[in-house]
């Protein structure tokens, strides 16, 4: 950075223009420079004031009508009320002062008819809305010819992220102040010239100021759009090099086994009791090639829930387990993880019993290792995986300890990614005495660009299809207060567990008095990503009834005479880790059909005679969970109904999300409305949420065709100069960027 962005602001504007600034975070010259607008006001389009909510702190385009100075007779002293319109409403605007004469400044600025902004707290005093002593500038006024006030007046007005004690406008003249004299030596631009020429965009300080000092709309959409193309090209080039670092990087290759040369793989291709799918087969093939290279596979498999991503990966871990090496299975939650192991060692049977009485020769073992584990059985997990008896181990994060060795790592697959960072793939994958190969699995389908972004460094492949012989789901939004229909739910619910199958009930809580996060401060808190699903960040309070609960709904069936005789599993975060099991194995095997739960269910859980879900205060869950939650069912050959409580009131987003969900199952379409209806911080996912420091205006899903743009771009760059030696300012950018996240990370750990 030159010096003189690095100038900190106090030596730029002195302590005390600089000392609100630094409340916003703003330290330097450079800080204050990528402070950008949020919007603009439009000179010629005034505030409609009717939106304006009492207790809010607002800034208002607006008209002044009238504006009189009278002395208070109660109290003394002088008062100038204002009254400024949007044309249709008015607003009062109140200043007090011990003499009249101070307030002659403000009456001659608050001319009727001069128009302007006008800040602070909305009130109310005897049913009209006002703002005390507001601070306000006018438009034109302060300029110093005529002129200039013409051409200041028709300028769009940018309005800056602000607060209370730092209005836009003080922020806008702190930015004048600093950008003014800069010279193009001054600015430094990532954006190689090459780049800049062949997208015709405008230099780094011509597009600073753009945003900060336009002209006209079209000129601050320009300069915005290039700083826009400006983060997405870094992040993509940072991505670029990744991509090539990991690409030069050596792996052991692990070759298929020949036909008949007895590998594990082979075998349980054999027994399996299903054929693969089209996609299946494609995607396994990728998987196959790659595996059998000397470079480290960096693989993202995307595919709807339900599609089978278990089987691909299980295979592939196979053909590496046949080369001799081993595989780690990483999964988000500890139900998820016990699951895994159960499922492979169901699926593999005696193959998963090497070296013991019965099992298979060429057979290997499958280790479990969650943080819950008592101490013998984690020292069993630990020894298998050090000394390579263990050609599967499967966790939780418990799995990136250090303690953790493995005896020839030469595969990770990280199941249902969004819930992991960079750096805990990176900590896996450290395990490895050579890089391993990487396969990583989401069910969240992603479009292409967000994947671009947020999974830049991995290849993507998709599974589309579902397995053939599903029989659909059918869902249907339940008015909460109906009770006919409440009545025809458990009705429903027993008739399938009557036929031999199994019932999910989702409950957005665990006891009836717990906040809906789950209560965080509660002894044996549930797992972190079960607190993160039960928060619905913009509705997490409000008012309705109560949220239901699970100890609750699950006495309420117990003493149901509609469900009598049928055994009602709980199952939620705060269970200890055996119970847990205990209740999904029974769940699963039929004993106790009926299973009330909290989120835990929705990532991965795979019983297929699963077909009834009743989801309790659908609405309060967002898109993509309840999206996840429905793909618990219908996995087997029987249709799957899904039943979505809900108290949402009609036309409320919350009643469009639940009726999004009866509308559709695909997940695309889902995911699309989910990113619509969401901010882009949720979008990437909180373990992404560091990029937000470098992301400032580019937005993953709008700006779509931008992204594609500068990873061409980014592409072509880094191919010529991988070091990026030519380029000082861009490699500049890029660790610049990296220590914002690094820093944040730690923040975070
Ligand atoms: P997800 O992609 O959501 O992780 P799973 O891997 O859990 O899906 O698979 C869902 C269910 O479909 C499992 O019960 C699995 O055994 C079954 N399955 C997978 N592939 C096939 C197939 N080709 N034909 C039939 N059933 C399959
Ligand atoms: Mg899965």
């Amino acid at each position: 950075m030159t010096a003189r962005l690095a100038e900190p602001l106090a030596t730029t504007l002195g302590k005390r223009a600089a000392g609100p600034l630094a409340k916003l975070g703003l330290e330097t010259v450079d800080d204050l420079l990528r402070h950008y607008p949020r919007r603009y006001g439009d000179p010629g389009r005034l505030t409609d004031m009717d939106r304006l909510q009492l207790g809010e702190h607002v800034t208002v385009m607006a008209r002044v009508a009238r504006a009189t100075v009278r002395p208070m007779r109660s109290r003394g002293g002088a008062l100038l009320q204002a009254t400024v319109t949007d044309g249709r409403h008015e607003l009062s605007l109140t200043f007090f002062a011990k003499r009249a004469g101070a307030l002659r400044p403000h009456e001659d600025k608050l001319r009727p008819g001069r128009s302007g902004l006008f800040t602070g707290v909305v009130s109310e005093y005897r049913g009209t809305r006002q703002l005390t002593h507001p601070d306000y500038v006018l438009v034109g006024v302060d300029a110093d010819d005529d002129e200039e006030a013409m051409v200041e007046a028709s300028r769009p007005i940018p309005i800056y992220p602000a607060s209370a004690s730092v209005p836009t406008w003080r922020i806008q003249r702190a930015v004048r102040t600093v950008l003014d004299p800069l010279t193009e030596d001054d600015v430094v631009d990532p954006l190689p010239v090459e780049v800049r020429a062949r997208l015709g965009l405008p230099t780094r300080l011509d597009a600073l100021r753009a945003v900060h000092v336009p002209d006209s709309a079209e000129h601050w959409q320009r300069g915005r759009r290039r700083l826009r193309l400006e983060e997405a090209f870094v992040l993509q080039v940072a991505l670029a090099q990744r991509r090539a670092r990991t690409a030069s990087e050596e792996a052991t290759a692990r070759l298929p086994r020949q036909a008949g040369a007895g590998g594990v793989l082979e075998d349980f291709d054999a027994a399996l009791p299903f054929t693969l799918t089209e996609g299946q087969r494609r995607v396994g093939e990728q998987i196959a090639d790659e595996l059998a290279r000397p470079r480290p596979m960096q693989r993202l498999l995307q595919g709807e829930v339900g599609s089978g991503k278990t089987v691909v990966a299980l295979r592939a871990m196979l053909q590496v387990v046949d080369a001799g090496g081993q595989a780690a299975l990483l999964a988000p939650t500890e139900v998820l993880a016990a699951q895994h192991a159960r499922t492979l060692r169901t699926m593999l049977g005696p193959l998963a019993e090497g070296g013991l009485l019965g099992g298979a020769a060429n057979g290997t073992r499958v280790a479990l290792l969650t943080g819950s584990l008592g101490a013998a059985a984690r020292k069993e997990a630990l020894l298998q995986a050090a000394g390579g008896e263990a050609g599967i181990v499967v966790g939780t994060h418990a799995l990136l300890g250090d303690q953790v060795q493995f005896a020839d790592l030469g595969l990770v697959v990280v199941d249902e990614q969004h819930r992991f960072g960079v750096e805990q793939r990176d900590a896996l994958r450290a395990k490895g005495r050579v890089a391993p190969h990487l396969l990583v699995m989401t069910a969240t389908p992603i479009p292409r660009t967000v994947a671009m972004t947020v999974f830049g460094d991995l290849e993507t492949s998709t599974l589309t299809e579902l397995p053939s012989g599903r029989a659909g789901i059918t869902s249907h939004v339940v008015p909460a207060a109906n009770p006919r229909w409440n009545e025809r739910m458990w009705e429903k619910v027993r008739e399938e567990v009557d036929a031999g199958r199994r019932a999910y009930v989702v409950c957005p809580r665990i006891h009836p008095d717990d906040a809906p996060a789950g209560g965080a401060s509660t002894p044996g808190a549930p797992e972190p990503d079960e607190i993160a699903d039960l928060l619905e960040p913009a509705e997490a309070v409000s008012d309705g009834p109560p949220l239901r609960a699970v100890l609750e709904v699950a006495d309420m069936l117990r003493s149901t005479p509609r469900l009598d005789g049928v055994e009602v599993g709980v199952l939620h975060g705060q269970l200890p880790p055996a119970e847990k099991d205990v209740a999904m194995a029974r769940f699963a095997s039929g004993e106790a059909p009926v299973l009330v739960s909290t989120t835990v269910v929705e990532v991965g859980v795979d019983v297929p005679e699963a077909t009834v879900m009743v989801v309790f205060d659908a609405d309060r869950f967002g898109i993509s969970q309840l999206h996840q939650l429905r793909g618990r069912i219908g996995r087997g050959g029987d249709p799957g109904l899904c039943l979505l409580v809900s108290n949402a009131q009609p036309g409320t987003p919350a009643a469009a999300r639940v009726e999004a969900l009866a509308g559709t199952t695909d997940g695309f379409e889902l995911a699309t409305l989910d990113l619509e209806l969401r901010s882009e911080g949720d979008v990437l996912g909180a373990a992404q949420s560091g990029r937000s420091s470098s992301l400032r205006l580019l937005r993953v899903v709008k700006d779509a065709d931008l992204i594609a743009e500068a990873r061409t771009e980014a592409t072509a760059i880094v191919a010529g100069d991988p070091e990026l030696a030519a380029h000082p300012e861009l490699a500049e950018a890029i660790a610049a960027q990296l220590d914002a996240e690094q820093e944040e990370f730690l923040e975070r750990a």
